[in-house]
């Protein structure tokens, strides 16, 4: 007789992919790919949303439910093999109600409106399952679809310095990051560890700016502590403290610069033009 574990680790054991065991270890690599992440930004209070979006994980997101649907697809093509039999198996525990690799697949199915598998009921339909190939081209559309529709919330477009929160995340620290920043530069270039630390931390909105620190004040009460004038946030730090005049001169900026065209200049240190050390 074969448990739901017996199952799902015959399934793990077997075929050309190997190592589906990790589909029951998805709490702890989450946990240890939050821990990388804030370790690479240099950052201990940040969302998670906020760290995905930033390091951009959507690839790979993407890469692994288009392998997942195409492993499936190899189990319904191995008819006759040890591998199918084993793959009903794992169907009829998940049909049961049991947890189980084909119960996560067919959640995940459901989740993005997929309906093409047949509603028999029993036996029937754990045959029916067994022979239904996976559309993978357009379900890993609607994979990729159903993550931009997050990104572009319109909640993420309000003007940072307006921004009320209601309690829910992703809250103003993604809000700056995506209406004025932009994506990250730095991902696609070289930049030397410490300026790269430097630069997630301040696009997470995790310098130790007056808008970063509350200590229950509102938001207009947490005042420049070097010009003391305006709210010091990274716009006030980037574009308009006085104190950083002279720093602020030495780069090539436009005559009136807006935040993400700053932030977004091809020009930032030691980047694409050199791709070298700057201290090589
Ligand atoms: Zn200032």
């Amino acid at each position: 007789m074969c448990s739901g574990v017996s199952c799902s680790e015959a399934l793990t054991g077997m075929g050309a992919m190997g190592g589906l065991r990790w589909l029951r270890r998805i709490p702890y690599m989450v946990k240890l790919q939050t821990e990388f992440l804030r370790w690479l930004a240099g950052v201990a209070s940040c969302s998670d949303q906020a760290l995905y979006l930033e390091f951009a994980v959507t690839p790979l997101h993407v890469l692994w439910s288009e392998l997942v649907f195409k492993w499936w697809n190899s189990l319904v093509g191995a008819k006759g093999s040890l591998f199918h039999d084993v793959f009903r198996a794992d169907l009829r525990l998940a049909l049961d109600g049991k947890e189980c690799w084909s119960a996560i697949v067919l959640r995940i199915l459901a989740c993005l409106g997929y309906d093409g598998c047949d509603r028999a009921p029993g036996e029937d339909r754990v045959t029916a399952l067994s022979q239904h190939r996976l559309p993978v081209d357009a379900l890993v559309d609607t994979v990729k679809q159903r993550f931009s529709e997050d990104w572009r919330s319109e909640r993420l477009t309000v003007e940072p310095r307006s921004f009320v929160s209601d309690g829910r995340s992703p809250g103003v620290k993604m809000c700056r990051a995506q209406h004025w920043m932009g994506p990250a530069k730095y991902l696609s270039t070289y930049i030397p560890l410490q300026q790269r630390v430097c630069l997630s931390r301040f696009r997470l909105g995790c310098w130790p700016l007056e808008c970063n620190r509350p200590n229950g004040r509102s938001r207009s009460d947490r005042v420049c502590p070097l010009c003391l004038d305006g709210e010091e946030d990274e716009r006030h730090v980037l574009l308009e403290c006085a104190f950083y005049a002279v720093a602020r001169s030495q780069l090539a900026l436009p005559a009136e610069p807006e935040m993400k065209g700053v932030m977004g200049m091809d020009n930032q240190p030691y980047g694409s033009q050199t791709g070298g050390n700057p201290g090589g």
